[in-house]
């Protein structure tokens, strides 16, 4: 049935069910509520409402302890409620204020909760920091699921002595030192005949016009795509339908812009067939840098 659909229809749908979705969150949110202020939760032999959250509803800790927070902004402010109702406050900020309000207590509620909706959880957190009366250093709390654990407590041998910062930094450090040794061998690989070959001038003379920015554009809004990292060199017109290597032909675009733009020409069953290797790599990216992925949960400061 969703394959059937355009991708107009495809995108009108999911804003439609993506509301949907924020408004039952705000709905459980007000069961759980309820379900604190009744103290429901003795009767099943939990303690409190987390532990009603885990083991009765079987939801995990980190997905118990954002709600139990988000519970509590809301009632320490009514307007949080509102406004995970509309859907301009996401779970995640909600959970942040809570901590916010608890370790600010002489703060006009209402307008902290003002400055934070509509922006990204990221962008709540720096401004609850900025608005705090005792910023705290950022910092990144993970949690590595076991078979991540496993691969890191497996490097123990190369890195003896070393603390997991130090390891984390070592290889951070190691993978920016070989994207600068691929860009240079890139560069010193002799010309082709290949026709699908771009000569490093032609490369040069788009990198000016692209200023190391994907050059994608969006067909909905007509704007430019935002990407910086893991641009690509795309053939406009594909050799195969008669283009050439020429500046004019070639464009640089991100992951994402490249494959969509693959997709396009090609529709995903060809693309899948003749590229599933470099779709699936996108694919990977798009989660690793959107966080989308499952792997990766990120805890809410003081969670
Ligand atoms: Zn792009």
């Amino acid at each position: 049935m969703i394959r059937k659909l355009s991708d107009k229809e495809l995108i009108v749908q999911v804003v439609r069910k993506v509301k949907e979705e924020k408004l039952i969150v705000s709905e459980v949110l007000n069961y759980l509520e309820e379900i604190d202020r009744r103290k429901v939760f003795i009767d099943y032999g939990v303690p409190s409402l987390f532990k009603f959250c885990t083991r009765i509803l079987k939801y995990s800790d980190s997905e118990a302890a954002i709600r139990v927070k988000a519970v509590r902004a809301f009632k320490a402010s009514p307007i949080v409620k509102k406004k995970i109702a509309d859907g301009s406050l996401g779970l995640t900020t909600a959970a942040y204020l809570d901590s916010f309000f608890k370790n600010n207590k002489k703060q006009h509620k209402e307008d902290v909760v003002k400055q934070v909706c509509g922006k990204s959880s990221k962008q709540a957190k720096d401004i609850l920091n900025l608005l705090a009366d005792n910023p705290v250093p950022r910092t990144l709390k993970i949690t590595l699921p076991e078979h991540l654990l496993k691969k890191f407590e497996s490097l123990s041998d190369d890195f003896e002595g070393c603390s997991e910062i130090e390891i984390i930094e070592s290889l951070i450090d190691r993978h920016i030192e070989q994207i600068k040794q691929g860009k240079a061998k890139r560069r010193s690989t002799k010309k082709s005949k290949n026709q699908r070959y771009i000569t490093r001038v032609v490369k040069e003379g788009v990198d000016q016009r692209a200023k190391n920015r994907c050059e994608g554009i969006s067909p909905i809004s007509g704007k430019r795509c935002q990407s910086r990292t893991n641009l690509q060199y795309d053939h406009i017109q594909a050799i195969s339908k008669g283009g050439d290597s020429s500046k004019e032909n070639i464009r640089k675009l991100c992951f994402g812009c490249n494959a969509r733009a693959g997709v396009k020409a090609l529709g995903v069953q060809k693309m899948l067939q003749r590229d599933s290797a470099t779709l699936q790599a996108s694919t990977n990216y798009y989660l690793e840098e959107t966080g989308a992925g499952p792997q990766y949960t990120f805890i809410a400061p003081g969670g």
